[in-house]
C-alpha cells in the first residue's frame, strides 16, 4: 500500500512537471558527436571593443562557466581556431527566407562545428540590440553538421555596450543555440531570450535542455541496488519498485512526444 500510494504520488509530481525549454529545430536536431569545436572568422570585428583572440577566449570561457559543467550532458565544447571564411559571413544575411523558419544563405550552409563570425548585415540585425543571430545551417537528417553565430558588427551594436560578464553570456547562450535549443521562457534560463546582466550560471531548463539533446549514457552492468522493508514478503516490493521504474519511463516517454508535438 505504501509503495502504491508513492507511486501515485510519482505520477502525479510527473504529469504536473513540464519542460519550459525549446529546441530550435522541430526534428531535434543535435551535434552527433560528444565534441563540439567553436571557431571564429578572421576578419576584424572593428566596432567591438575586443579583438578576434580575446573574443575566442571569451567564448571559450562561456562554454567553460555554463555548457561544459552539466554532468548530465555528454557534451564538451572547445575552443576552436581562427578560420578563414569568405566575404558573405562580414557582410551576407544569414537566412534567404525566415518562412517557415531561417532557410539558411547557402553561402554559409558549408559550415561544419560551430562558426562564429562578426557580421554588418542590416537583415540579421533589425536594430543595435539585436546582439547576435545563429542558425544551425548545416543539418543532416536530425544532426547537425554544422551552425553558424553572426555577432552585431554593425556601427552602434549593442554588444559593444556589453560588460565583459554580459558579452560572455551573450556568447554562450548563442552557442546554446548553435548546439539545437531553443528559447526558455524562464528568467533564470542562459536560453531566456532576452540578456540579463551577471548571469552566473545556467538554469534549470538549460541543464534539462542539453541534457535531453546530449544525454550522457549511465552504466548498465555495474552498481546495484538493495531493496530494504521490513515487511518484505514474497517478491512484491521488488515487483513495485519495478512499476515504479516502468512508470517513470513511460512518463518521460509521453512528455518526449509532447515537447516535439
Ligand atoms: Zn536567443
Amino acid at each position: 500500500m505504501v509503495i502504491k500510494t508513492f507511486n501515485a504520488f510519482l505520477l502525479f509530481l510527473l504529469s504536473f512537471n513540464s519542460f519550459a525549454f525549446t529546441l530550435n529545430t522541430n526534428f531535434a536536431a543535435a551535434f552527433p558527436g560528444e565534441e563540439v569545436v567553436v571557431n571564429l572568422a578572421t576578419h576584424d570585428c572593428d566596432n567591438l571593443p575586443y579583438t578576434n583572440d580575446e573574443i575566442l577566449s571569451m567564448a571559450s570561457e562561456g562554454v567553460n562557466k555554463f555548457w561544459n559543467r552539466v554532468p548530465t550532458s555528454k557534451l564538451k565544447i572547445r575552443r576552436g581556431n581562427h578560420t578563414s571564411v569568405s566575404n558573405d559571413f562580414e557582410s551576407g544575411p544569414l537566412c534567404t527566407s525566415n518562412t517557415n523558419g531561417c532557410t539558411a544563405n547557402p553561402a554559409l550552409s558549408g559550415q561544419t562545428q560551430i562558426l562564429m563570425s562578426c557580421n554588418t548585415n542590416s537583415s540579421n540585425f533589425s536594430s543595435n540590440g539585436v546582439l547576435a543571430v545563429t542558425a544551425n545551417v548545416n543539418t543532416s537528417g536530425d544532426n547537425i553538421v554544422g551552425s553558424v553565430i553572426l555577432l552585431n558588427n554593425r556601427a552602434g551594436s549593442g554588444l559593444a555596450n556589453l560588460s565583459r560578464e554580459s558579452f560572455i553570456s551573450v556568447l554562450a547562450h548563442e552557442i546554446g543555440h548553435a548546439i539545437g535549443l531553443g528559447h526558455s521562457p524562464v528568467t533564470d534560463s542562459l536560453m531566456y531570450f532576452s540578456n540579463i546582466a551577471n548571469r552566473v550560471s545556467l538554469g534549470e531548463d538549460d541543464m534539462d535542455g542539453i541534457t535531453y539533446l546530449y544525454p550522457r549514457e549511465q552504466p548498465t552492468s555495474c552498481g546495484s541496488v538493495a531493496y530494504i522493508q521490513d515487511d518484505y514478503r514474497g517478491g512484491k516490493p521488488i515487483a513495485s519498485l519495478l512499476l515504479v521504474i516502468g512508470l517513470v519511463i513511460v512518463a518521460l516517454k509521453s512528455k518526449g512526444k509532447a515537447l516535439l508535438s
